[in-house]
């Protein structure tokens, strides 16, 4: 597939929308917050669009999934809400997604970006996305994919990408 040069403002503002949207067809009860914060000044990046949409999407699926798991769990005055943030870091541009959701614990997370790992029962989860989107990050990108949880509170997936060049 061809690299080309991207808003990545706008493909993730997309993604956002096509991951709840999704969800929403399945479940048309479930409600959540859906936040953005974007650098109006991010640098254009140069990617290959349907791989990073790839990415986004298993990112904001495992997100939503998280919310709402929580949520099932009937706390009270909780509210889901997931974030999209953007960052130009040095000559990286960050992706954060973040939620409010289950959070993960450190047994999991020691397994997360391996394939065929998964906690979600069978039909929801075949455990490839992370470790698909790892690849498409560090090889296909030369970037990182980093993740930071607190168990119960919440968490966090950081893309790092490199700027592309002028
Ligand atoms: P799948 O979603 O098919 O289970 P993934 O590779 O996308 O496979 O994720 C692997 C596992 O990592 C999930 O089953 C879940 O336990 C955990 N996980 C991933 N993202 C999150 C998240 N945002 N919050 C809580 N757990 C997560
Ligand atoms: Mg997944």
């Amino acid at each position: 597939a061809e690299r080309q040069s991207a808003n990545l403002n706008q493909l993730a503002d997309e993604y956002l929308r096509l991951a709840y949207q999704g969800l929403r067809a399945k479940d048309k009860t479930f409600q959540a917050e859906l936040k953005t914060d974007f650098d109006p000044e991010l640098p254009r990046v140069s990617v290959v669009a349907t791989d990073l949409g790839r990415v986004l999407l298993n990112l904001l699926n495992n997100a939503f999934y998280a919310v709402r798991q929580r949520q099932q769990q009937g706390e009270a005055g909780y509210a889901p809400r997931v974030t999209l943030q953007t960052r130009r870091v040095g000559a990286q541009v960050e992706i954060r997604v973040m939620d409010n959701g289950t959070g993960i614990s450190d047994e999991v997370r020691a397994k997360l970006f391996q394939p065929f790992f998964t906690t979600k029962p069978t039909g929801e989860g075949t455990g490839l996305g992370l470790s698909l989107s790892y690849d498409i990050i560090t090889k296909g990108h030369a970037g990182t994919l980093r993740v930071e949880s607190q168990p119960g509170q919440g968490s966090t997936f950081a893309i790092a990408l490199p700027t592309s060049r002028p």
